[in-house]
């Protein structure tokens, strides 16, 4: 039994597992992250705020402009009742009546500036609502496409788990040792392909004496460089 070919099989299949863990952990951020309607939501709090406060100021100058609409009208009943005779309390109450509706005049301009205001953020709260609904369900779409990669990764995953048992059946338990060794402590990586008679992993060349023994099924060969299992194929 080649023992650098069964080596490598396993190799082989860790590394896949490897892909696989690592994608699914990028899955798993992926489908947690929902910072794409996060950002929405949160321009639509700062507008929903802007919009309650501007509502409060047109509510202020509402009940402001009643009050002098009222004191207004019982000026003009008391002025039309011709009960004030004196002219000095007549000339008082025309005055008045003339500083109310100039008072009236500049807040019925304030109230129609802020009708607008309140109006526009109204347009741009429905936007942004509309914006929101977007986001969310491109994100949904986005989140059953992840979820979806991430289940047939665990099939993949299963079956590959499979296959790893029945090669570690060919291998004796030192040899399962030195390479679960190797592969913590080289990244991953414990058996090298020899590609064109070098350490394919590091790039070293080999030794001819070390690529005839790389050939050989019965012994192991280690890459004299970055120390890893070598196969030759
Ligand atoms: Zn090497």
């Amino acid at each position: 039994m080649n023992l650098a070919f069964q080596l490598s099989r396993l190799q082989k299949i860790d590394t896949e597992l490897d892909q696989i863990s690592q994608r699914q952990k990028d899955l798993t951020r992926l489908i947690e992250d929902q910072s794409i309607v996060d950002e929405v939501k949160n321009r639509l709090d700062d507008v929903n705020a802007e919009l309650a406060s501007r509502q409060r100021t047109l509510k202020g100058i509402e009940d402001k402009n009643n009050q002098l609409q009222m004191k207004l009208q019982e000026d003009e009943h008391a002025l039309y009742a011709g009960k004030i005779r004196l002219p000095r309390e007549l000339q008082d109450l025309q005055n008045e009546i003339a500083s109310l509706k100039k008072q009236i005049s500049t807040q019925d301009e304030s109230q129609f500036n802020t009708m607008m205001q309140v109006e526009d953020q109204e347009k741009q709260l429905s936007g942004i609502q509309a914006e929101l609904a977007e986001a969310q369900s491109t994100f949904a779409t986005r989140v059953a496409g992840w979820r979806g990669e991430f289940s047939s990764l665990e099939k993949k995953k299963e079956n590959l788990l499979t296959e790893r048992n029945a090669a570690e059946q060919n291998l004796d338990t030192a040899s399962i040792q030195q390479y679960e060794t190797l592969r913590k402590t080289k990244r991953g990586l414990a058996v090298a392909l020899v590609s064109e008679q070098a350490c394919a992993a590091c790039g070293a060349t080999l030794t001819p004496a070390d690529w005839q023994a790389a050939r050989s099924p019965q012994r192991l060969v280690f890459c004299t460089s970055c120390g890893r299992i070598l196969y030759a194929g």
